[in-house]
């Protein structure tokens, strides 16, 4: 797991430093809320990242504005991609969570251009649907939508 650094009381991270531009990166779009910049990795070509300019950890951290502009960014860097490179597919991926595999601690979203033949796997299991435990389900998850937006 990479490092996390303080610098007047603020938590600093490999990204914070990204964004401000004290380590260089290829930003392909940037505002006040978001930068973007392509992953250092490219699973695929044209991977890129849509990064907060607030640190913050996961999804559980985000503010509504923030999530809002994070979703608006990666509608704007997907048409720039399929602009650019003629990109058709695309999955948005967030890691949030040691489990889930996230890496850098700092909230981050994937875009990822899909090919015929790329490297990219997301194996889902297929189980045959479970009405019982789906009903069960249901009703432990139900909220109003009201009650459901005051949770951030
Ligand atoms: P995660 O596994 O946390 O969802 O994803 C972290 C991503 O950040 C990885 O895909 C990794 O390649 C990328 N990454 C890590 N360090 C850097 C860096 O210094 N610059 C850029 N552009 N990407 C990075
Ligand atoms: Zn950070």
């Amino acid at each position: 797991m990479l490092q996390l650094f303080y610098l007047g009381g603020k938590i600093m991270c490999i990204f914070c430093k990204i964004i401000n531009k004290e380590i260089p990166s290829y930003t392909i779009y940037e505002n006040d809320f978001v930068t973007c910049f392509l992953d250092i990795s490219q699973a695929t070509k044209g991977h890129t990242l849509i990064v907060p300019k607030k640190h913050v950890q996961d999804i559980f951290s985000l503010e509504k504005k923030e999530a809002e502009e994070i979703m608006k960014a990666a509608v704007v860097v997907a048409n720039v991609l399929k602009e650019k490179l003629g990109t058709k597919d695309i999955n948005l991926l967030n890691n949030s969570g040691q489990l889930a595999g996230q890496t850098v601690m700092h909230f981050h979203l994937h875009v990822l251009p899909r090919y015929e033949n790329d490297e990219i796997d997301f194996h889902q299991v297929d189980h045959e649907p479970n009405f019982l435990e789906l009903d069960k389900l249901y009703s432990c998850l139900l909220y109003t939508s009201d009650a459901a937006d005051d949770l951030i």
